[in-house]
């Protein structure tokens, strides 16, 4: 070995050994998130101090999904993985059994939110707790304890992100308060499933949805649609909601039968393919709901 060449087996050996802590110490901090909104609120609370992914692909709708085995290697993985609530994932009961990474932490974004119960003759628990902006703000405060808890040594980051992303969600919470108290027209109704049910609850408004239960499974009877047809008519209703992700079959026959139009309002359980090109963001589904909103119910 000529001395130019043991010079730089040497110096590879010595910068890799150098390189290694801090190697480490860049290391992110890997998070796994069921839904978007835990996603978008991930990544503004950890920054470059995380890499957070989604388990959903894109444009799947949420209450169908059920993890294949690589999403299950994919959160035994992660240092961290959290979920909306046991309500929207019951999948998650069974998800540390087996597992062999005893550092991971599972996080229940649901915890200290009043969950809302039963609709009608439904029986059953409302998981789209993230379409209340204030629950969504409590959503964003359990995520940074958890990436303290995990990091402490950057705690004042997550804390600091947290505190600026949270008076944004209270800003736009503000514009939906002043907008939507404004509306000639509070009967909400959605051709869909039933998620809107918090945002409605915090807005004042009345919400009916023809899809039964809250997830997307039960989907209305003749009479349940000859029900909400008449209070479409009795309200006089001018525009029925649809969601992106499901068939709009039932919001179309709805318009049909009453002369209503068709409006868009994205519950944000996932993006489609589209929306994730876009780079679109919780607070810009949001944002956009608003103005659908402002259209649908006539407000000022
Ligand atoms: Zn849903």
């Amino acid at each position: 070995m000529g001395p130019m060449k043991l010079f730089t087996s040497l110096c590879l050996l010595m910068c890799f050994w150098i390189n290694v802590p801090a190697f480490a110490a860049e290391r992110k901090i890997q998070v796994v998130t069921s839904l978007f909104p835990l996603y978008d609120f991930a990544r503004q609370v950890g920054g470059d101090k995380v890499e957070v992914s989604l388990l959903l692909p894109p444009g799947v709708e949420a209450h169908d999904f059920e993890p294949k085995p690589g999403d299950m290697i994919k959160i035994n993985r992660a240092d961290i993985f959290i979920f909306t609530g046991k309500f929207m994932e019951p999948w998650t009961a069974n998800l540390t059994k087996g597992s062999d990474n005893q550092s991971l932490l599972v996080l229940d974004a649901s915890q200290g939110i009043i969950l809302l119960k039963d609709r009608a003759e439904e029986k059953g628990v409302d998981p789209h707790i993230w379409l209340d902006l204030a629950n969504a703000q409590k959503m964003v405060n359990t995520i940074a304890g958890c990436f303290k808890a995990k990091d402490p040594a950057n705690s004042k980051f997550y804390q600091d992100n947290s505190l600026s992303y949270n008076k944004q969600l209270q800003a736009l919470d503000r514009e939906y308060q002043a907008a939507l108290a404004k509306c000639r027209q509070k009967v909400m109704i959605s051709g869909g499933h039933f998620a809107f049910g918090y945002l409605a609850k915090r807005y004042n408004l009345q919400y009916q949805a023809a899809y039964r239960g809250f997830g997307t499974d039960a989907e209305p009877t003749v009479r349940d649609l000859l029900d909400l047809i008449n209070k479409i008519k009795k309200y006089q209703v001018k525009y029925i909601f649809y969601e992106e992700l499901i068939n709009p079959k039932v919001a179309n026959t709805l318009a049909q039968e009453t002369g209503a139009g068709l409006l868009k309002l994205n519950s944000a359980h996932n993006l489609t393919r589209d929306e994730w090109e876009k780079g679109v963001t919780f607070l810009t589904i949001m944002a956009e709901n608003l103005i659908t909103l402002k259209v649908g119910l006539s407000c000022q």
